[in-house]
């Protein structure tokens, strides 16, 4: 539909500074533009888990719409997830809010934590989504240089001061991969809370942390009891396979969750997604398949990388960042435009102030075989 906009929404002045988030493209909309069958397409842009959902989880989920009272038209009991989540992480059932995935909560915590007085402190190269909440809430936005790509700890620690209210965290990160040791982390939560006495809420977004290899896995739930400013995300959406039913979790001190469930709409996770996680979350067969499909897919794209000779950011999490070297003949617009064109899509990163770096999502050995073939064919030309 058309319209003849003359019309000056009386929204807040900042939200007409805003950006939405781009999300990558999706496989419908590639093959609307540019006429290529659905079935010919392979998406590897978001990070989305290229086995699809555990199928316990999706025959929970037909069971649910096949009985007699089908389940939608009553509105969602957060009840169960949310305790048994709690007794995963050892820790009480009101420390636990779930969200319309992990987003969600990201977005509340600004609403409640920022206003126009206050800032909010991230990584350069940092998940976007941490930006846009940090405006969303007409908030400040201070950015710390990244080292190696990666969070630079003590660089966020000087630009921290009386106004900020949340240091946002990503380990993994998306979308460049890096990991900072879980000590580090502990060490600089505890630096600021010596110097801002709790004044600063700690978001530690974990959305990759079951892709972590067991030598590098910890539990920062385990840490509220020294932390209560401390939020933990996680979410559903990448090695439960879930993104498409929304569906995450912040675990954080009860007084913290008091103020989320103030906050949240009533009910920011529907009953599919509910009963989806709550199966997924005990599905070990499925999450020890998607772990090491991801872990052969990340080698496999790694040696492919070298051999086609490209430099990536060793990564920790279901994707892998590649370098396009423009002294190299590597142009990453051209390359990205070709392997759309050929039905493969990954993430450009211009967003990020990374316009010579490519994301690729890491898919089924198919896939992965798919997507280095297409740029060796690239290449080649
Ligand atoms: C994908 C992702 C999320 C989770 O998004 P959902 O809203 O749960 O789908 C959160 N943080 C990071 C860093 C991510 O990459």
């Amino acid at each position: 539909m058309q319209q003849n906009s003359t019309y000056i929404p009386p929204a807040n002045d900042f939200v007409f500074n805003l950006t939405a988030y781009p999300p990558g493209k999706p496989i419908t909309q590639l093959s609307r533009e540019l006429g290529i069958p659905e079935e010919k397409i392979i998406k590897l842009a978001s990070n989305e888990n290229p086995l699809g959902m555990s199928p316990k989880a999706k025959q929970a989920i037909q069971n649910l719409l096949n009985s007699a009272n089908d389940g939608i038209a009553r509105y969602p009991d957060q009840f169960a997830l949310s305790k048994k989540i709690a007794d995963r992480c050892q820790i009480q059932q009101n420390q636990i809010v779930l969200g319309n995935g992990s987003n969600n909560l990201l977005d509340i915590a600004g609403k409640i934590f920022l206003n126009k007085q206050t800032n909010a402190v991230c990584a350069e190269f940092a998940f976007s989504v941490y930006c846009l909440a940090t405006l969303a809430a007409n908030s400040q936005i201070r950015i710390a240089k990244a080292k190696d790509f990666g969070h630079d700890l003590s660089a966020m620690y000087d630009l921290t001061d009386e106004n900020t209210r949340i240091i946002w965290i990503a380990n993994p990160n998306n979308p460049t991969g890096t990991f900072l040791p879980h000590q580090e982390i502990y060490e600089f939560i505890k630096k600021v809370n010596q110097k801002f006495q709790n004044s600063v809420v700690i978001i530690l977004d974990e959305a990759y942390n079951e892709y972590l290899p067991p030598e590098k896995r910890g539990d920062a739930t385990k840490w509220l009891a020294d932390f209560p400013n401390l939020i933990v995300s996680r979410t559903f959406s990448k090695i439960y396979g879930l993104a498409g039913l929304r569906i995450g979790y912040a675990a954080m001190s009860a007084e913290l969750a008091e103020l989320f469930h103030k906050i949240r709409t009533p009910f920011n996770a529907n009953n599919l997604a509910l009963l989806a996680a709550e199966v997924a979350l005990d599905d070990q067969e499925f999450l020890s398949q998607s772990y090491q499909i991801n872990a052969e897919g990340m080698t496999f794209l790694e040696q492919g990388l070298q051999k086609l000779g490209f430099d990536f950011i060793a990564s920790s999490g279901n994707f892998i960042t590649m370098f396009c070297d423009p002294n190299l003949g590597q142009n990453a617009a051209d390359i990205n435009q070709k392997l759309l064109e050929n039905g493969v899509i990954i993430r450009p990163l211009m967003g990020y102030q990374m316009p010579n770096h490519l994301r690729i999502t890491i898919g089924t050995k198919e896939e992965n075989q798919r997507f280095l073939e297409t740029l060796a064919k690239i290449m080649k030309k």
